[in-house]
């Protein structure tokens, strides 16, 4: 799962984001390579989602750089594109357009930005849908499946852009236990099959599983970051063991 090109696909350098007055992300710095899982945790607020977002410009940032496969985020719309296209992303509620098949979920935007035909498109679509255990769910609609099912679909939906990076909003916070595990199952086949993933999430078994790196945000800064053997092994920061001791609890 390690990089094995120097260059990062992703580099934050020195970012900072303001909402009013807020300073919400504070000269944030990290780099993502090809291929790596990095799990983003922190206590509500403290920007994880502000920094997912502004990876694929659903936020901008005030200041700093933003490159992805060397393309800078700027205000030039053609980078914009391009970046949306390479940058996937599930977020905590599915999203699914509730009038469309599972189908035409799937292979709505490779139709329309990607230029497929309806037959390519759903040869990608059940492709996918196999992947994430949903062979078969193709002409369902999203209210006749259960909430896991609908955010594997939403997973298929995002990866049939053919991203090279996949974020991960809390993908599964919404769903009730039961229906989690099939959801990081699906995240976790992703991730061995060489995705580069940015996945915020409390779901610490996942983490330690498969992640390659655990960043630890507070306050809008990047408090710590290390391997999960690391970061769990000795959670030497007060503030951090705190964090890991309370989700324990939940
Ligand atoms: P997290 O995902 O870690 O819970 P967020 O990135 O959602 O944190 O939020 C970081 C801070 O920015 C919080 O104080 C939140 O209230 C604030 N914030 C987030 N989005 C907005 C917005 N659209 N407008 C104003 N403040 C926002
Ligand atoms: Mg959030």
């Amino acid at each position: 799962m390690k990089a094995d090109s120097k260059q990062p696909l992703i580099s934050a350098t020195a970012v900072n984001k303001h909402f009013g007055p807020v300073h919400v992300i504070k000269d944030v710095s990290s780099s993502f390579y090809q291929g790596e899982v990095a799990v983003i945790i922190g206590a509500s607020g403290s920007g994880k989602s502000t920094f997912l977002r502004m990876l694929n410009r659903l936020e901008t940032h005030d200041s700093g750089r933003i490159v992805i496969d060397g393309i800078e985020l700027n205000d030039n719309l053609k980078n914009i594109d391009a970046v949306r296209r390479e940058v996937g992303m599930v977020f905590q509620s599915f999203n699914l357009f509730p009038h469309l098949t599972v189908l035409d979920n799937i292979t709505l935007a490779p139709r329309r930005l990607r230029g497929l035909t309806r037959e390519q498109a759903n040869v990608v679509a059940l492709e996918l849908l196999g992947k994430v255990g949903l062979a078969g769910h193709a002409h369902k609609y999203p209210h006749q499946m259960s909430g896991g099912q609908q955010q594997r679909v939403a997973i298929a939906r995002s990866l049939a852009m053919q991203p090279k990076v996949m974020l991960f909003d809390e993908p599964t916070s919404a769903l009730d236990p039961e229906m989690i595990k099939e959801v990081l199952d699906v995240m976790k086949d992703l991730a061995r099959s060489g995705m580069t993933m940015i996945v915020v999430t409390h779901e610490m078994g996942f983490a330690r599983e498969v992640a390659d790196r655990v960043i630890f945000f507070e306050h809008g800064r990047i408090l710590h970051e290390a391997p999960p053997e690391e970061f769990f092994g000795n959670a030497h920061n007060d503030r951090i063991r705190a964090f890991l001791g309370q989700i324990a609890n939940q």
